[in-house]
């Protein structure tokens, strides 16, 4: 049986046609409507496996079921979008919308926790049963899969990683805390970082990558601290210090098999990966043990949020 995999994003719907081991057979994405409600949500997510099903050549009949990966708080025993600011829905019944228009069951997720399931189908995590996931992009997101299964508290919103709070009274979070993880991870937070740097260094080399403020981007100081720049160095170096604190908070809760990091500050690999392994060694309480966390770069990319929500059920307890 095939699945229909959803990747609800602010910008894109992202849809794929997906096998049991998670091979995309075909897949489509339509932009958005902007300020759609429920029922233009649903008509977009349509669309887009339609869309899917075209790219895939395969007859309607093959796909069984679907699964929707969305931003916000989910309730997916009910079908329901809790809470999402993306698109403005408060318990809203996604599930039941889609299934109406697909002719088929549909699941629903919080689209971290679906990227955290597809990079265990078939992606940096196959060979363990216990792994977080962590994001770094706009925000910190995350999922936790615990025993093969999503861990997801009481309210279905556990995994919450990026407002973990690393800086007690630092600086304030959407989320009404201070001093969160996200404040300081993320690569708008490395971004923000950057343009303070360069503000205060108008001679730094920095500006050669980076003409204007406007053009700086998560890169900008990996690229320039590669070039041998000091001044990207330091700042490279106190954004590395700050994601490796929370990532070994995380460690030390969780004690999973691999950490997995995405979003697009994954795109430095080694660059990242060594330093973060650095102070794991050091700090993970766990270090004299034989089997130790091991971290690894993300390898599905965007496709990690649609093959994880074809394939969520599995991941989601009864
Ligand atoms: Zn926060």
């Amino acid at each position: 049986m095939l699945h229909f995999g959803i990747d609800l994003g602010g910008t894109n719907v992202a849809a794929g046609v997906v096998a049991d081991d998670g091979t995309i057979l075909g897949k489509a994405s339509l932009p958005t409507p902007r300020g759609a409600s429920l029922d233009g949500l649903a008509d977009a997510i349509a669309a887009a496996c339609e869309a899917a099903l075209g790219t895939a050549g395969v007859p309607r009949e093959a796909v069984g079921d679907a699964g929707v990966g969305t931003p916000g708080a989910v309730e997916p025993s009910r079908g329901l979008v809790t809470y999402c600011c993306t698109f403005d829905l408060y318990n809203a019944p996604l599930a039941a919308a889609v299934s109406q228009r697909l002719g088929l069951p549909v699941a629903l997720e919080n689209d971290a926790n679906a990227a955290a399931c597809g990079e265990m189908v078939c992606g940096a995590g196959t060979a363990v049963r216990n792994l977080v996931a962590v994001t770094y992009g706009t925000g910190v997101g995350g999922g936790v899969i615990v025993d093969g299964k999503l861990l997801t508290g009481v309210n279905h919103a556990a995994g919450e990683l990026g407002h973990i709070v690393i800086e007690r009274n630092g600086l304030p979070c959407s989320c009404g805390r201070r001093g969160c993880y996200e404040q300081y991870a993320s690569a708008t937070a490395l971004i923000r970082r950057t343009r303070e740097a360069m503000a205060q260094n108008p001679s730094s080399l920095l500006w050669q990558f980076a003409p204007t403020e406007e053009e700086v981007t998560g890169r900008t100081a990996f690229d320039a601290a590669g070039a041998g720049c000091a001044l990207a160095k330091a700042v490279v170096d106190g954004y590395l210090e700050d994601v490796a604190c929370g990532l070994v908070n995380l460690v030390q809760i969780f004690q999973p098999e691999l950490v997995v990091l995405g979003g697009g500050i994954s795109g430095q690999g080694e660059a990242l990966l060594q330093p973060l392994q650095a102070v794991l060694d050091r700090e993970d309480y766990a270090r004299f043990h034989q089997v130790r966390t091991k971290l690894a770069i993300a390898e599905l990319g965007n496709d990690a949020g649609i093959i994880g929500a074809a394939l969520v059920r599995r991941f989601q307890k009864e």
